[in-house]
Parts: structure tokens; C-alpha cells; sequence
């Protein structure tokens, strides 16, 4: 398991204040049930000599990278204050509240005085200034790309980063990477190439994208994802298709999940303790700029403000607006116009994170942002919340079935297509149904969940049926209808038809006929997922102004540009871009003498 967390010495930044002596509670290890994001967990506080000596869980199962991140800091936070009444971590704040919530009731079931619940709050003791070669505002997947790339070029770097840990969005991402020509694919006899990934590119982004910076990501893939392999990353040797990915190139982490790409970045900024600072629960809020130069940034933490320069440049890579419903409102002209995106839709990305700040602050430097409206909608978000936490949905073998009990799509088009499809369904609304093909092992660990099916079930966020009349009943739906819906897509998957009435093709090396159970199915409804306009770049990351021009001193990767996409993005497609365009801007930053 890789040990990046705790190598990486953050310069926080956080003064503390000292906590006043407690009446001693009872000694003891003291256990309570709470309601985490994801699932009830257990929070554990231990109690020495009338101090709280520990706090965490072993049964949580909050997202790695996220909640599981804010478990730790914040039982760091309390036994460091001695009160369980310390501030909750920025961007995990239902996690927060479950741990805090836990050791109150544990604390006065141990008979705590009132000391042991009063508020502190950590003040920020940002220096007034702070200079760097680089500075890097976002500590997501592009940032942190942009910042081991600047080191490794021999710059000083410092990210600055709004949340109380790093990886952003990026954390609870698939991790699907698309790179052509690998030997990942070689060994599975795939046949691809660059020119296949930028055509499909521009085809899937119906040819609205930047031609120039998607021939960049599609050169530039594999090379990228070779680096992370030299920082340590580990790549699962079966390619797939994420939804709407539209070819077998989808290339993913082993352990899955967007979080191991942060790991491997974070335990790469840990070679360069002299020469990287980060700052964490540190908000940009404007752009600094001296004679025509973008020279640095200016941030707020904790009622504190200081300024953060990078005398060689500044990268943006705050991620998109895909949380900020009025923005997103604001600027939805294009191919969603038609429908409401307020806030009854859910958002697939950390909310706090995903609120276009990068953009406005370019914006106001006069940056040109392009493609604003096309904003995508993906298909499989959860009912009530949009988060895309539980059954994987990415992939072959999966089929999507109406409420009356009718296959709609081809299940293998492309996310605009499919979400289009979905919002002209009864409730708009669907069902995902899978079988053992995707789930052969219950009680095996999903790793981008960190679940297993038996969690799930338990959990009721997926449910099971041993046949296809089970099924039926959890469906609602007439069985012989489901059957027909099933066998037409079984029809192609054992290439007795060349396509169906949708187009479906069974072109992936995983496709099989859906045949028997144990079957699982989980409700969908259609969830925002990210945002493919943004700031507009070159090929060396550089902001492009209003009038065409480079603004110098200013690069952006990642989410917050825009161009590379086009109307709709393929599925895998934003990991590589956050990481040729994060590589890139940080080297570009670096050089930049
Ligand atoms: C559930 C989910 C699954 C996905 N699966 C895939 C997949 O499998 N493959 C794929 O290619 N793409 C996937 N995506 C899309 C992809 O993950 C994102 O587009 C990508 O990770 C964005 O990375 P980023 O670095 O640009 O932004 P982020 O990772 O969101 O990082 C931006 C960071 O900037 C910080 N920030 C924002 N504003 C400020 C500010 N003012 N000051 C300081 N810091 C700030 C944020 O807090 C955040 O940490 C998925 C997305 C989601 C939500």
C-alpha cells in the first residue's frame, strides 16, 4: 500500500490553540455508531489518563481519499485540542459531522466536563507572503501533476488548496485513463493508435473541440501514463471501456479508483521536502497581476489573508463548475438547454470543489473562456444525491432497462447520447442491471468503491434477484417483457446480429450474453459530471486572452480549460487530460525563467 499520506510533510499552516486542562473523564475505549456518507461506521475514542489519546474507526467505509482522509484529520484535530469541538474537515463535511457527532456521545457517556466540548477554532498562521518558482492553485489530479513535473524540473513549487486534503474530485473518480497503443492493449490484441483516440475524440465531441490540444492529449497519453508507472503507479493489465468511452482504451489504477493516482503524485512531492510547501484549507481568491504579468495569487485561509507569488508562473487547475448550480444555470445554452439543471440535479463531483472559482478568477484577467454551456450530463448518478459512490457503472455487460421494462439505448454510445436517452424515459429515470459477469465474487472488495456487492445489498443500494421472475418483482415490470428487452441484447453478444435496433455492437473483448442470475440492479437517474468548457489554452497550457494572446506568467490544466472535449467528453478522456495538460503546465511553469 503506498504510504504517500504520511511521507508528505504538509505545511499546513494551522496554528492551535492550546487547549485548557480537563477534568478527567473515565478511561477506556468507547464506541459509537454514526451515519457516515456512505454507510453507518463506528467511531472509536480512547481515553488515557483522562486525555483522548486516539479517534478513528476500523469499520468506515467513507470514500479512500475523501472521507476516509477527513476520519484521520479529524481524530487528529480532536486529540490534538482535546474537544470535540474543532472544526470539521473543508470538503468532507458529512463525515466530519459523523465523527464529531461520535465523540460527543462517546465523550459524555466517559463523563466529560464541558472543557471536552468547547469550540476552537485552528487560526491560519499564513505568512504574509509567500514566493515559489510555481504556484499551483488546486491540489487535484492536474495540480498535483503540474507540481511534480515543475519539481522535477527543478522548480520550488507551493499548491495552494481549498480543502482539508488533496486530489479534489479526482479522488472519487473511476480512475479510467485513456492512451492509445499500449502494451496493455497489445497483449489483449487491441489495435489502437493516437489518430484512432483523436478521432474518436473529435467525433464523440462532435468536432466542436480544439483540434490542436486533442492531438496533444492523444500523443501524449501514453507517455503520461508511463510516467506515473516510473512514480509508482501500478495499472491494471485489463483495458476497458468507461461509459462512453467509445473504444476498449480505458486503462485503470490498480488499487482502482481516482485516489491512487493522488497517492502516487503525493508520495512524489514527498522526494522534494525543501522544495515544495502546500497549503491546504487555503482558498484563492484573486489573480495577481504586475505590468501584464500573472505573478502570483491572492488567498484566504481561515480569516486570514496572504499572498502566494511564483515568480516563474501561476497554474490554475481548480477543476470545473459542475457544483454551482447557478453558474451552471447561467451559462446552460447549449445542448442541455431544454433541460433544467437547477438544483434537483444531483452533481457527481465534491461539491465544495467543483465551483468554477478558477474561471471567474481568470475571467477577471481577462481570459477567454470557451465552451461554457457544454456541461455533461452523465447517465448513471444516484437517486437523491447524483454521487456515482456504489455499483460500478463504467464498463461492458451492464444493460439499461426502463421502468416499464424496456431496453431504450445502446448502452455503449456516447454520454450525451445516453443521458439524452435516459431524460425521455418515464420519471427519467432507469434501471442498471448486471449480473455475476460483473460481480463473480460478492464478497470481493470493489476497490473504487471499497465495497463489496454484500455491503452494497446490505446497505439496500443495490438489490438481488436469483432469477429473471426476482428481478421482474423488484422491477415492477412483466417479466416476459424484461426477457425480450435482455434477449434482444443478448442476440449481439453472441454475435448471432451484427448490431440492434440502438446500435449496439458487441465490440469489446468483455462482452458476453446476460443469461442467468444472481442478478443486481440499482436505480439511475441522470447527474451533472463535469464541465468541458473553461479556459482557454494552448498546447503548452498557457492562457490564451480575449484577443488571442498568451497571458504571460499564467498556465491551466485540467477541468477548468476548455477546448479539449468539445461538446460532450469521452469517458476516460479527463484523467488524461489532467495529466499530459498537468505534466505540461508544470514544466512550462518551471521554465519559465
Ligand atoms: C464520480 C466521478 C467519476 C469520474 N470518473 C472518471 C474516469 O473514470 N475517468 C476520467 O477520465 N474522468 C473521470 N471523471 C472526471 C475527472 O475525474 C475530473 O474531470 C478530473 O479528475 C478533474 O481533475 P482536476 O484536477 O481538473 O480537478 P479536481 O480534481 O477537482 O481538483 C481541483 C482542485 O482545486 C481545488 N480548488 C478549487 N477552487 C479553489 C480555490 N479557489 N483555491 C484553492 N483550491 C481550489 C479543489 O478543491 C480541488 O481540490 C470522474 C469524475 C467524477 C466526479
Amino acid at each position: 500500500m503506498l504510504q504517500a499520506k504520511k511521507l508528505l510533510s504538509v505545511a499546513l499552516g494551522l496554528a492551535l490553540v492550546a487547549a485548557q486542562a480537563n477534568a478527567a473523564p473515565k478511561d477506556g475505549v468507547y464506541k459509537e455508531k454514526v451515519m457516515g456518507l456512505i454507510a453507518p461506521f463506528t467511531v472509536e475514542v480512547t481515553l488515557e489518563g483522562g486525555k483522548i489519546v486516539k479517534v478513528t474507526s476500523n469499520d468506515a467505509l467513507e470514500s479512500p481519499g475523501v472521507g476516509a482522509e477527513a476520519i484521520k484529520t479529524l481524530g487528529d484535530r480532536i486529540v490534538r485540542e482535546q474537544t470535540a469541538g474543532v472544526d470539521g474537515v473543508s470538503g468532507a463535511s458529512l463525515t466530519s459531522f459523523a465523527v464529531l457527532q461520535g465523540t460527543r456521545q462517546a465523550l459524555k457517556k466517559a463523563g466529560a466536563d464541558e472543557s471536552f466540548f468547547k469550540r476552537v477554532h485552528e487560526a491560519a498562521v499564513l505568512p504574509e507572503t509567500v514566493t515559489s518558482d510555481v504556484v499551483v492553485v488546486g491540489g487535484g489530479g492536474a495540480g498535483l501533476a503540474a507540481a511534480v513535473s515543475a519539481l522535477e524540473a527543478g522548480a520550488s513549487v507551493t499548491i495552494v488548496e481549498k480543502l482539508g486534503y488533496l486530489g479534489g474530485s479526482t479522488n472519487v473518480c473511476g480512475g479510467a485513463f485513456n492512451a492509445s497503443g499500449t502494451s496493455y492493449q497489445k497483449a489483449l490484441g487491441i489495435e489502437d493508435n493516437p489518430q484512432k483516440h483523436f478521432d474518436q475524440t473529435m467525433k464523440g465531441g462532435h468536432n466542436t473541440n480544439d483540434p490542436s490540444l486533442v492531438h496533444y492529449l492523444a500523443d501524449h497519453a501514453t507517455e503520461s501514463l508511463a510516467w506515473l508507472e516510473s512514480l509508482g503507479l501500478k495499472v491494471n493489465p485489463k483495458v476497458g471501456a468507461a461509459t462512453g468511452a467509445l473504444y476498449q482504451r480505458s486503462h485503470y489504477p490498480d488499487p482502482a479508483g481516482g485516489h491512487t493516482y493522488i497517492a502516487v503524485l503525493e508520495e512524489a512531492l514527498a522526494k522534494y521536502p525543501d522544495r515544495v510547501k502546500v497549503f491546504l484549507e487555503t482558498k484563492a481568491t484573486s489573480l495577481i497581476e504586475e505590468n501584464g504579468r500573472i505573478t502570483g495569487v491572492a488567498v484566504e485561509s481561515r480569516g486570514k489573508t496572504a499572498k502566494v507569488f511564483g515568480t516563474r508562473g501561476v497554474i490554475l487547475s481548480t477543476g470545473g463548475f459542475g457544483a454551482n448550480v447557478e453558474f451552471r444555470q447561467k451559462v446552460n445554452t447549449g445542448i442541455w438547454k431544454e433541460a433544467n439543471l437547477d438544483k434537483e440535479i444531483g452533481c457527481s463531483n465534491i461539491s465544495v470543489a467543483a465551483q468554477g472559482d478558477g474561471l471567474l478568477m481568470a475571467e477577471k484577467v481577462n481570459a477567454d473562456l470557451i465552451g461554457l454551456a457544454d456541461i455533461q450530463v452523465h447517465p448513471n448518478g444516484t437517486p437523491g444525491t447524483g454521487l456515482m459512490l456504489d455499483i460500478k457503472t463504467s464498463g461492458r455487460n451492464r444493460l439499461f432497462i426502463n421502468t416499464n421494462g424496456d431496453r431504450f439505448v445502446d448502452e455503449g454510445a456516447p454520454r450525451d447520447v445516453l443521458s439524452k436517452a435516459v431524460f425521455a424515459q418515464p420519471g427519467q429515470t432507469f434501471w442498471l442491471v448486471q449480473n455475476h459477469l460483473r460481480y463473480p465474487d460478492e464478497n470481493k472488495i470493489d476497490l473504487l468503491s471499497g465495497r463489496t456487492m454484500h455491503d452494497m445489498l446490505e446497505q439496500g443500494r443495490v438489490q438481488k434477484a436469483e432469477t429473471l421472475e426476482d428481478l421482474a418483482k423488484i422491477m415492477k415490470v412483466d417479466v416476459n417483457r424484461l426477457r425480450a428487452s435482455i434477449e434482444e441484447y443478448n442476440r449481439v453478444a453472441r454475435h448471432e446480429v451484427e448490431t440492434d435496433r440502438f446500435g449496439f455492437r458487441a465490440n469489446h473483448t468483455d462482452d458476453r450474453p446476460i443469461t442467468e442470475g444472481p442478478y443486481y440492479v440499482a436505480r439511475k437517474v441522470p447527474t451533472i459530471h463535469h464541465t468541458m468548457g473553461g479556459i482557454k489554452i494552448n498546447t503548452n497550457a498557457e492562457v490564451i486572452d480575449r484577443n488571442g494572446k498568451v497571458i504571460p506568467g499564467l498556465y491551466a490544466a485540467g477541468e477548468v480549460t476548455g477546448g479539449v472535449h468539445g461538446e460532450n467528453r469521452l469517458g476516460g478522456n479527463a484523467v488524461a487530460d489532467c495529466m499530459v495538460f498537468g505534466r505540461t503546465a508544470g514544466r512550462m511553469a518551471a521554465n519559465n525563467k
